[in-house]
Order: C-alpha cells, then structure tokens, then sequence
C-alpha cells in the first residue's frame, strides 16, 4: 500500500491534505524551485538523530562513553560536516576525500577517525598530518604502513586494530561484514588479530589504543553487536593477560536498522545500547577488566530516515503478466544512478505521489528509472493508485544512507542536487551536476 507514513519519512515531513511537506516546505515548491530528481534532507532531523545517539550513548555507559562518529560514507558534503559538528559528535571517515570534506569545514581531526581496508600511503600521510584521533588498522600491510610514515612524520599514531569477531549478522550478505570470509579486518578464529597486536606492539610509532568491529549494516537486533562485543572483550582480557595493562578503547562499529518500508521500525538508539551495555559490564566484570571507553560509528541511522528523494514520472505502460494480471511500469527521471541499493541489495522502499491525492484504486505497479538496464528498478512491487500519469511528482523515503553517497553517472547522467529543509525553508547544499561538469573531465 502506498500510503504516508510518518514512521519511514522524516520527523519533520507530513501530507497536507493534498500535497507532501517536508520541514515546512511543500514537495512541489521544492520541485519548481530546484527540479528533479532531488534529495531532500530535513536538517532538524538530521540534527535530532545526532543528538539522540549521543545522548543515548552518554546515558548508557556514562562516564564510559566513548565518541559517536557519524560514518561519512553513508552520506557527507560540507554542509552536514557542520552539522556533525555542531552535534558534538566525531566523524568516521575511510578515504583521502571524505577526510578533504572535513578539511574544508575545519572539522576538529582530535574527532576524526580513520578507517577502510585499503589506505593508499597518500591517505595515510594526510590523515597523519592533519592529526587524526585514531587510524583503525585493517591488515598487516597497513600495520608496517603506518607505522613507517607515522615515523618518517615524527609521530606516534593512535590506531585500534579492526578485528572480524566471526559474527554472523543477520543482514544482506554484501553489507555483513564480521564473519571470517571477507576482506576486512583480522580474524579472531585464526589469531591474526593476536598476531597483529603482537606486531603493534613492537612499532614503536604505533600506539595500540583498543579494537574495533563493525559487523553489517541494517541490522534489527541487539544479539549481533553483543556477541561482537562478547569476543572483543575476550580479546581485550587476552591482551591484559600477555602485557599487564589494559587497551582503553572499544569501538562497536555501525550498522543499527532504520526504517524502509511500512512495519519496519527504526532501532532506538537508547535501548539498542542500554543492551549493549548491560552485555559490556556484564563481560568485563566477569574478566575482572575496567570497562572500555565504548565509542560506536552509525551512519544509516542518524542520516538514512531524514533524506527523500522526489522525482518527476515520465512514462507509464501496462504489461500483462501470467494469469491475467498486470503490472503498471512507472518511469521515473532517475534511478539506479541516484539510488543502486535495490539493483545491489534488493533493497526495498515505499514511494507516494506527492503532489496531489491519489484518486481512485490502487494497482500493481513498478517503478524503474531511465536507465538503459532491466535491473534498473527502485520498487520491484507497490500498490499505486492508478491515477498516476507522467508529471506527477513520486516521493521515496529514507534515501538519506548510501544513495547520494553511490551515485553514479551512468548514462551520463548528472547526480541530483541536495537541498535542506528547515522551518519552512529550503537552500541548496550540493548542486546538481551539470553536462557541463561532466564534460569538464573530458581531455
Ligand atoms: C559502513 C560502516 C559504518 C556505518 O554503517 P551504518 O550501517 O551506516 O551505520 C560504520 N563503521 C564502519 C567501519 C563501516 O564500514
């Protein structure tokens, strides 16, 4: 059923009668002002998600709460940069140019923390330099890497090591990332993780400060983070046991679940970690450990649910499938190119119309982009009114995680501009791209 649902949209975001407003500002202004397809975020939302996991953190592990970095993968540009900053909390960054962005907003690097699986040695000097909190180490290259242009530097470089804990989430297999057959980090079960604190801990340019695990993304339940903290944990007594001292630090990485389609419930960031915490205390009493400074990187969760996408229908086509039913393919003017989450994840969403009520029943529909692919579609099945017809605007929610932040341009298609909205305001924070930023590469 397509349907407002205030649960999937943003906080800010409501269906006035006969049109969708979001922070104060109707979707067809937003249109005639700025053109489709267009990414709207809602900034006090944006800003209360922040706020929530920080407090949330801080509430539950007190004076034992660690940082909230906000993963600038699932979206970043230097205007939410300010907003992370002005929330407080830390940035988790994984490239040369993500780490560029906070540059440029003179993020605080003292709250910044490095990660990714292959840092080329450029990344690694501008991290360094710029004075990063922490580096998360993912291999034993990137130990001997580190370590060397750390002291060509003169430094000695914060680093947590990144350990595959050998937990299975119970997520889409391309965004589960702890089990032991996959690129990131060090395995638990076959002692590289051991091995690479060993290494560590004979560079003296490193400075070990704790472990790091990330486990997936989108995951619903606490039993996931708690069992990676449970073996980290584990690891942290081994270390104690071997060196007499402790590691201050555990991060827990990202991943919590939000809301994508109606039934969905968005994780409350207060009782996912009052869980968590319970567990932490629990595992680290029984190891006789000082409970860790606990830090933890969502992404998804404080950007995906403030963010809709709002696009221009262009075509419609009935097609008859088997046993007499049909399916109603709607077109819109973007796609996997603005949104590759279902084309990669089948990934599911919920869309409304937008500008106007839906009239009469509701039947079969499809809706794809404009690309030159079948897979190109953003939902595979939706009951959409039937009145819907090309112009009409569509509204897909919750697009604010890792669509922006994917695009591509496919077909050459220029990425859509992102505008945010506040208090019935409305201002351009990336532009869209033009065919002549396009052609701009071109030699
Ligand atoms: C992707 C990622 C995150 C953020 O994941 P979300 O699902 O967006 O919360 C955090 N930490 C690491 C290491 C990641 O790779």
């Amino acid at each position: 059923m397509s349907a407002f649902d205030p649960a999937v949209f943003s906080s800010n975001s409501s269906f006035d009668f006969d049109h969708l407003t979001i922070g104060g500002v109707s979707a067809t202004e937003l249109v005639a002002e700025f053109g489709t397809p267009l990414f709207v975020v809602d900034e006090a939302d944006f800003l209360a998600r922040a706020a929530a996991w920080k407090n949330a953190l801080e509430t539950a592990f007190g004076d034992r709460a660690g940082t909230v970095y906000y993963a600038a993968k699932a979206f970043i540009s230097k205007e939410i940069a300010r907003w992370v900053n002005r929330a407080g909390i830390g940035l988790d960054v994984c490239t040369g140019g993500e780490l560029a962005v906070a540059q440029a907003v003179e993020f605080s690097p003292t709250r910044i923390e490095m990660h990714g699986n292959n840092k080329s040695e450029a990344e690694i000097t501008l991290a360094i330099e710029f004075g990063v909190n922490s580096i998360v180490v993912d291999s034993f290259n990137e130990i001997e890497r580190v370590g060397r242009i750390a002291e060509q530097l003169g430094k000695r470089q914060r680093v947590l090591i990144r350990v595959t804990p050998g937990v299975e989430a119970h997520t889409h297999e391309f965004i589960s990332t702890a089990h032991e057959d996959v690129k990131f980090g060090f395995s638990l079960a076959s002692g590289a993780a051991w091995a690479a604190i060993l290494e560590i801990s004979q560079c003296a340019s490193l400075e070990l400060v704790g472990l790091h695990s990330h486990i997936g993304s989108q995951i619903f339940n606490s039993e996931g983070f708690a069992a990676a903290a449970r073996k980290l944990i584990g690891l942290l007594s081994r270390y104690r046991n071997y060196f007499s001292r402790e590691l201050p630090e555990l991060d827990l990485g990202g991943g919590y679940g939000i809301a994508y389609v109606p039934g969905e419930v968005t994780l409350d960031p207060h009782k996912v970690l009052k869980e968590l915490a319970a567990v932490v205390q629990d595992e680290c009493t029984t190891a006789k450990l000082a409970i860790p400074k606990i830090s933890i990187e969502p992404g998804r969760a404080i950007v995906g649910p403030t963010t809709t996408t709002l696009y221009t229908v262009g075509t419609t086509k009935e097609v008859e499938l088997d046993g007499g039913l049909t399916r109603r393919y709607i077109a819109v003017d973007g796609g996997m190119s603005d949104n590759i989450r279902p084309a990669l994840y089948g990934a599911e969403y919920l869309a409304i119309i937008a500008n106007r009520l839906p009239l009469g029943p509701n039947c079969n529909s499809r809706i794809v982009g404009k690309h030159c692919e079948s897979g190109d579609i953003l939902i595979r099945e939706i009951q959409l009114s039937e009145s819907t017809q090309a112009g009409d605007l569509i509204a897909i929610p919750a697009t604010g995680a890792y669509g922006r932040s994917m695009a591509s341009n496919y077909n050459h298609l220029p990425r859509p501009a992102v505008v945010a909205v506040i208090d019935g305001k409305a201002r351009l924070i990336v532009r869209r791209e033009s065919i002549a930023d396009l052609l701009a590469l071109e030699l």
